[in-house]
């Protein structure tokens, strides 16, 4: 790092109770992967921090006016927040490609519109009433029934690093547009664009103070502060299946409510009929975008025997031509990995899978990108002949690395998919539709692209089986994880005579 410029990075405080504390001496260090070098710096939050953050958001949700926000005044908050984002677009690409390594093309085309998209539908979603009629009812007594949501109150959002914004944007959006009061953690290697967000929200000055908390600082100190604050009602976390566990353990003192989007090993099953040109680019989509840093990346192909040496020869070609580079170069289709440990756990597990005896088809190797020597590229690397037993095709990477397994029958192939602790996400490939829905619904995860994958639709419930996850994200199911229902029973016949139940009791007496 260059002692000069050094003090020009951007340094970001704590945004708590609706302004931004002074950055201290106690900063983190934001690296940008592709030069090997700092950023920007955020601040080291501490428990007390996260305390401070809990009152802001409890005070604005038990006696602010964000949870009786009506909801069509809610959506037109959301709205305009989306399009203050719309306004710094480029700026937003741009961050998170450097802070992440991601291309700028992918930045600039999914990441940054999806999380704007993301907003205004639940700006839509949100103008639902939050009113649930039950059908009329006249025994034990003539009734009106009907189920009122209500927010659940101070959320305690903690996101991971593989897709900054979009992360950010989905614990968000469903809270707010359901009237809950957030602390969001962003994750230490990719806060940035979070941080963005948050200035972004607070600059319109349409959320009341405290309805947004953003704390830095790392897992084990401001993750785990919020996990076990007792002023916390929720918790939503993504990341790895290790954590979401200790969240479990740590929310568990005081019954907070949980849902969790855990880890992956997602399956790509090419049927036989699967049309090949599409499956390849399909299968190779499904386990390098992002640079295989997707908890629904499809890291596991089943393809059949008699398609297999072809199959692989395809997705070889196909692999070696993917560009590696700059991420802020248009041109380029694989950035480095987002952090050195996550590049030195990858190059682990292309050790494990030779020691295990499966057969290097391509890649496997740190790839040294002129005028980026020292970032944590990786090769797109293809493994054949793997069992799926095997560490390689069981336990989750988050790299570029794909398992090639073939299989001889369609059962063998559901039965290889579901053995797996993992049940997220799943891929079919095949020409024949119907086949390709009956397998889907025998594979065991959360969603399941037929001729396609990684398209997490806002509408539709996202999340995983197995250790997973629990509970979904996006849609009226993601909406409805950020509210309590409470049954509202409203007599109709008004008066005494005829209430069998009070008559167990209270028999009438004329
Ligand atoms: P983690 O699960 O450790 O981190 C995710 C988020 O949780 C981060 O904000 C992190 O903070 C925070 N955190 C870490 N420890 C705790 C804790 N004890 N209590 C509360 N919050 C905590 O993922 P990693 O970044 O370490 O990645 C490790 C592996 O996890 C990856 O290689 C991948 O296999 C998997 N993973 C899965 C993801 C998914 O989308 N399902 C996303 C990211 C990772 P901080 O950043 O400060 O450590």
């Amino acid at each position: 790092m260059n002692a000069q410029t050094d003090h020009d990075l951007p340094r970001y405080g704590l945004y708590i109770d609706g302004s931004w504390t002074t950055p201290t001496e106690d900063m983190l260090p934001v690296t940008e992967p592709a030069l090997s070098s700092t950023m920007a710096y955020i601040t080291n939050g501490t428990a007390a921090d996260v305390d401070r953050a809990v009152q802001s958001a409890r005070t604005a949700f038990d006696a602010g006016p964000w949870p009786h926000t009506p909801p069509h005044e809610r959506a037109r908050i959301l709205h305009a927040i989306a399009d203050a984002m719309e306004e710094r677009t480029d700026e937003f690409a741009e961050i998170e490609a450097r802070n992440l390594g991601a291309p700028l093309r992918k930045t600039t085309f999914v990441d940054v519109p999806w999380a704007i998209e993301h907003i205004r539908i639940f700006a839509e979603l949100a103008r639902r009433h939050p009113y649930e009629p039950l059908p009329w009812i006249d025994v034990p007594s003539v009734s009106w029934n009907f189920v009122w949501r209500e927010p659940i109150g101070v959320c305690g959002q903690i996101i991971p690093w593989n897709y900054p914004l979009l992360m950010a944007v989905w614990k968000i959006a469903p809270a707010l547009a359901t009237g809950n009061t957030i602390i969001l953690k962003p994750a230490s290697y990719t806060p940035l664009t979070a941080l963005m967000l948050a200035e972004t929200i607070h600059d319109t000055g349409l959320l009341p103070r405290g309805v947004l908390n953003l704390v830095t600082g790392s897992g084990t100190m401001v993750g785990e502060a919020i996990a076990r604050h007792p002023g916390v009602d929720k918790i939503a976390f993504t990341g790895s299946t290790e954590v979401g566990r200790r969240i479990m353990e740590l929310g568990s003192a005081t019954i907070k409510r949980v849902t969790l989007e855990l880890g992956g090993k997602s399956p790509s099953l090419v049927l036989p009929d699967a049309d090949l040109d599409l499956a390849t680019d399909g299968v190779l989509f499904g386990v390098f975008f992002n640079g295989g840093q997707s908890c629904e990346a499809g890291t596991r192909c089943f393809v059949p025997e008699a398609l297999h040496d072809e199959f692989l020869d395809r997705l070889i070609k196909r692999a070696e031509s993917l560009h590696l580079g700059d991420p802020l170069d248009l041109e380029t289709d694989l950035g480095p990995l987002v952090s050195e440990t996550q590049c030195a756990r990858v190059e682990e597990y292309i050790a494990i899978g030779k020691s295990e005896g499966a057969q290097l088809a391509t890649g496997g190797r740190r790839a040294r990108i002129a005028g980026f020597e020292r970032a944590p590229f990786v090769e797109p690397t293809i493994f054949s002949g793997v069992r799926n037993e095997m560490r390689l095709a069981q336990e989750e990477i988050f790299g570029p690395v794909l398992a090639v397994i073939p299989y001889r029958s369609i059962t063998e192939a559901i039965a290889l998919a579901n053995a797996n602790r993992y049940g997220l996400g799943a891929a079919v490939w095949s020409r024949d539709l119907q086949r390709a829905i009956e397998v889907a619904k025998r594979i065991r995860s959360g969603t399941v692209w037929i001729n396609d994958h990684h398209l997490i639709n806002p509408l539709a419930p996202f999340g995983g089986y197995k250790q997973s996850g629990i509970g979904r994200e996006h849609g009226t199911s993601g909406l409805l994880a950020y509210t309590e229902e409470k049954h509202i029973h409203v007599d109709m016949m008004q008066k005494r005579e005829g209430r069998l139940w009070w008559d167990a009791l209270l028999p009438p007496t004329d």
